[in-house]
């Protein structure tokens, strides 16, 4: 029988008019079948009200820490320490997930973990990599919209209504998520607090955020927002919902350093060393630092894995340009080559986009802005153009850059 003939068993449509098909033994199935049996899978599951971690959904990919250390160095530079420490804390998430089924007596309890590290190093890029990786639903919160009770401002309760969106409002599955709450370094207690609107010194949001992450039932208002009385909320048990925190903690070096300084006292440090230690102080961080920041003992308690993000240096910097799995380069390769052009960029260009990120102390976010302003003017002009190749030589670089907006930028 001629290939063409081949067709799918349960909606009949040919070979050439689906993108897959799926050989059994005696027949066959197209994607669409496949997505469109999944859906009635979990719709008829959630209508028998299964437990979610006896799904078969839950049991297909649980990956060993070094799987997900893999994964994440396919997207993220440098980090080890933190790829490690999340690896492992996500690994153990599924690990007391699976537990519950087995109605084990010992309890592993949740190790929610906090990740302290200069702004655009990569804390964010880790979670929502993570995110890629994982079946369990994964919301992304920021820290700094939330005020407590009776202030202007978002309900922490809200962070978990981020959480039943992503499920499509499948509590079971809400409740085996993961959340990352960035900026949780803005909620620090500051001291006296002059506002009146909003809770300014952060702790009442911080106790707030206490009753989240220990693991209690929470009413939570589906659509966000703040609490008001009438309307119905959904209750979710916070106990088995893996919470990731990040943070710049702008000036905690200091606090560091005091403490270190103290320690060091009496020991022969070399001088190497003492400076590589200055440069990186971060990476002694520790809960009562984090203490001094403002976090209050409570949540501290609540958050036992600390571990910190290095600051991007050249080096660290020119491999993010050329080496991630989707990066910047290779972006904007795609992009040109989807018009037919083939874009090639001189090493040279990449060290001088490094160097103006340095310069501009823009870091890795800078990257981007500074790539556009040298391509920009190609990617506006060549589409209407018959041309085929772009070769990016310094000198062009240097000219495109100067005209741009970007070099207006520069920070003293
Ligand atoms: P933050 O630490 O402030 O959350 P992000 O994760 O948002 O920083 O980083 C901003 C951008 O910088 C990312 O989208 C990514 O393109 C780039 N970036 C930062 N750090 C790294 C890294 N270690 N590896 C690869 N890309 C990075």
């Amino acid at each position: 029988m001629a290939k063409n003939s081949l067709h799918c068993s349960f909606c009949g449509r040919s070979r050439d008019e689906v993108k897959i098909l799926i050989a059994g033994q005696e027949g066959h199935i197209c994607e669409n079948c496949v997505e469109h049996a999944q859906e009635i899978i979990q719709q008829e599951l959630m209508l028998r009200d299964e437990p979610a971690h006896g799904s078969s959904q839950f049991k297909l990919t649980v990956k060993k820490p070094v799987e997900i250390k893999r994964f994440l160095d396919e997207y993220v530079i440098g980090q080890d320490d933190a790829k490690k420490i999340l690896a492992v804390a996500v690994y153990n998430h599924y690990k007391r997930l699976q537990q519950k089924t087995n109605e084990n007596d010992v309890e592993i309890e949740k190790s929610n973990i906090i990740m302290v590290g200069e702004t655009g190093t990569g804390k964010t890029l880790l979670a929502k990599t993570i995110a890629k990786l994982l079946n369990v639903p994964f919301a992304i919160v920021d820290a700094t919209v939330f005020t407590e009770a009776g202030y202007v401002g978002e309900d922490v309760e809200s962070i978990l209504t981020r959480l039943l969106q992503v499920c499509n409002y499948d509590v079971p599955s809400a409740e085996r998520g993961i959340v990352y709450i960035d900026e949780i370094d803005k909620i620090a207690r500051k001291g006296d607090n002059p506002s009146i609107t909003r809770d300014v010194s952060g702790e009442g949001v911080q106790q707030g955020l206490l009753k989240l992450l220990e693991g209690t039932d929470v009413l939570v208002p589906p659509q966000g927002g703040r609490k008001h009385p009438e309307q119905k909320l959904v209750k979710i048990n916070t106990q088995n919902i893996l919470f990731i925190c990040g943070g710049a903690f702008d000036g905690i070096d200091k606090i560091i350093a005091r403490r270190v300084n103290t320690n060091a006292i009496g020991f022969n440090v070399n001088k190497e060393q003492q400076e590589a230690t200055k440069k990186n102080l971060l990476q002694f961080v520790n809960a009562p630092d984090l203490k001094s920041f403002g976090l209050i003992p409570e949540l501290l308690g609540r958050l036992p894995v600390v571990t910190h993000l290095n600051p991007l240096d050249r080096t660290t910097l020119r491999s993010i340009l050329t080496e991630p799995k989707n990066s910047l380069v290779r972006q904007y390769k795609k992009l040109f080559e989807i018009e037919n052009i083939q874009l090639s960029i001189e090493e040279e260009v990449l060290d001088f986009m490094v160097d103006k990120a340095v310069e501009y102390k823009l870091g890795a976010r800078g990257l981007r802005s500074i790539c556009e302003s040298i391509l920009t003017d190609a990617m506006f002009e060549m589409p209407s153009t018959k041309e085929h190749k772009l070769h990016v030589e310094l000198e062009y670089a240097k000219k495109k850059f100067d005209k741009s907006k970007m070099s207006l930028l520069k920070v003293a």
